[in-house]
């Protein structure tokens, strides 16, 4: 088992890079990489083998004693707090937010809440510092209590819920609230209970049904922005809904139509996790916090979302030009499935984010029916021009990258490797299967020691070469389907040309 504290927090492309670049000006500790790279952040816990350096995103990065040039401190926590707090006298609101925030990323809450008094002294209506500190809004006035809070609204305590005054009275009565908002006596509802179901017609397991010759074509989904753009309906994070769907667990403060769309995407694309990581042998829900407003997640700018802890954390919205919660969702519950079925240190960054974009491109059609294996076309130029170019990634460099020099570039690769033999063959599928249930589900494998090129049975070098060909017969719109028909015939020529 690996201790929970040990997870691999990682966050995707862009967002890891962002982080490291708005890292810089809070950071204290530097980790010097032997390839001239430096982590910088705060060391939060140290072994023989490895340090666990967090970012100022969050993020937390482990990096192996292999792979370290030299280590320098920074001042411990307490002793820079007290500088930074004492310069804090004339400072505006968000420079005491970030002040907390630096806090709350370092564990020390009692802290960041101080930093977050004081931000509202400055600025009674920084919303966030509001939000950190669990003060509620209603028209037009903070509130700094739940039952304040909640008397303003008109709302009383009973069984442990908040409820309207005249719901109470009417439960006091006796009534029964139905799912519709009518209330009806209680014998009513034994009556309606005991009332014979209609019967409905039997319907025939699809799964019996002869395939039809051909699958019926769909359209590639454009981003649904009126949908990421709509916040009707949200409340403050303190009053959160938890919704468990079949398979996650979802606590957000949008509002319930937005949750119930994501739960169902959720539990889609985990039935597609299942059948590429097969089903973990002791399912748990797995937990998700979506948070209505990006500023909400108290995060950079640049950061979508993140898996750390067990969770994974986002934001309702818009993610660069063509993502959004949906993109991110994706991506990140890839990693928590990963780390629930196998652990996710075992594997490399190359395996673990080729993976976790495959899946992040999966697209939802009209009729609300995942599709995984979509193209994604800036990661496929990006790959195409190297590869023609000459001047690409190998492989075996790819499968040597360690995590501190992985790049949106190298996302781009182990992106096309992992459709490669995930999605266009069964020989390929096979050598995924090897590596999965050999190096993933079992011992693991150290940075810099590819084991997939051992486990493969094929040289890696024939592999790249196929890789590399296969690679440009793709176009940047092509449907699953039609890459799946394009590789089937690709296949068949290269076997004859060898
Ligand atoms: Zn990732």
């Amino acid at each position: 088992m690996i201790p929970a504290k040990r997870t691999l927090i990682l966050a995707a492309t862009v967002f890891a890079t962002l982080c490291l670049a708005t890292g810089l000006a809070l950071a204290e500790d530097t980790v010097q990489i032997l390839d001239g790279k430096a982590v910088k952040g705060y060391i939060i816990e140290e072994t023989e083998d490895y340090i666990l350096i967090r970012l100022s995103s969050g993020d937390i990065q482990e990096i192996n004693w292999d792979i370290i040039d030299w280590v320098k401190r920074g001042p411990a926590f307490d002793l820079e707090f007290k500088g930074r707090w004492e310069k804090t006298k004339n400072a505006d609101a968000d420079e005491l937010f970030k002040l907390g925030l630096w806090c709350e990323d370092r564990g020390h809450p009692d802290k960041a809440a101080d930093c977050f008094r004081r931000t509202i002294e400055v600025n009674p209506n920084h919303y966030v510092a509001r939000e950190k500190l669990g003060h509620l809004f209603h028209e037009g006035k903070w509130y700094e209590n739940i039952k304040d809070y909640y008397a303003a609204r008109g709302y009383v305590s009973y069984k442990g819920n908040w409820i309207p005054k005249e719901d109470k009275e009417k439960y006091e009565a006796g009534l029964v609230k139905l799912d519709d908002g009518t209330w009806i006596s209680k014998t009513k509802l034994a009556e309606m209970k005991k009332r014979p179901k209609p019967v409905k017609p039997v319907k025939k397991d699809p799964k019996k049904q002869p395939k039809p010759a051909t699958k019926k074509p769909w359209k590639r989904q454009k981003r649904d922005d009126a949908f990421y753009e709509d916040f009707s309906g949200e409340v403050p994070w303190a009053n959160r809904h938890r919704y468990e769907s079949k398979h996650y667990m979802i606590e957000s403060n949008c509002s319930m139509k937005h949750i119930k769309r994501y739960a169902k995407m959720l539990d889609a694309v985990y039935q597609k996790y299942c059948k590429t990581f097969g089903k973990p042998a002791s399912p748990r829900k797995c937990q998700v916090r979506i948070y209505a407003r990006q500023q909400q997640m108290g995060r950079g700018g640049g950061v979508g979302g993140f898996y750390g802890g067990g969770r994974v954390t986002c934001y309702h919205g818009k993610f660069g030009g063509t993502g959004s919660t949906q993109t991110v969702l994706f991506h990140e519950c890839t990693h928590q499935f990963h780390d629930m079925v196998a652990g996710i240190r075992r594997a490399q960054i190359w395996f673990t984010e080729g993976l976790a974009v495959f899946f992040e491109c999966s697209e939802v059609d009209e009729h609300g029916k995942i599709h995984v294996g979509v193209v994604n076309k800036d990661r496929l130029g990006t790959v195409q021009a190297g590869v023609k170019s000459g001047k690409y990634i190998n492989l075996e460099t790819l499968l040597r990258t360690p995590q501190s020099g992985f790049s949106g570039r190298h996302y781009a690769y182990a992106w096309t490797v992992l459709y490669f033999l995930i999605y266009t063959n069964p020989g390929n599928r096979k050598l995924f299967n090897k590596y999965w249930v050999g190096v993933c589900c079992g011992s693991g494998e150290r940075p810099g020691s590819p084991r997939f090129k051992e486990m493969i049975g094929i040289p890696l070098q024939d592999l790249e070469d196929c890789w590399k060909e296969w690679v440009q017969i793709l176009g940047k719109n092509d449907l699953p389907e039609e890459v799946e028909k394009k590789s089937k015939e690709f296949f068949k020529n290269y076997k004859k040309k060898k």
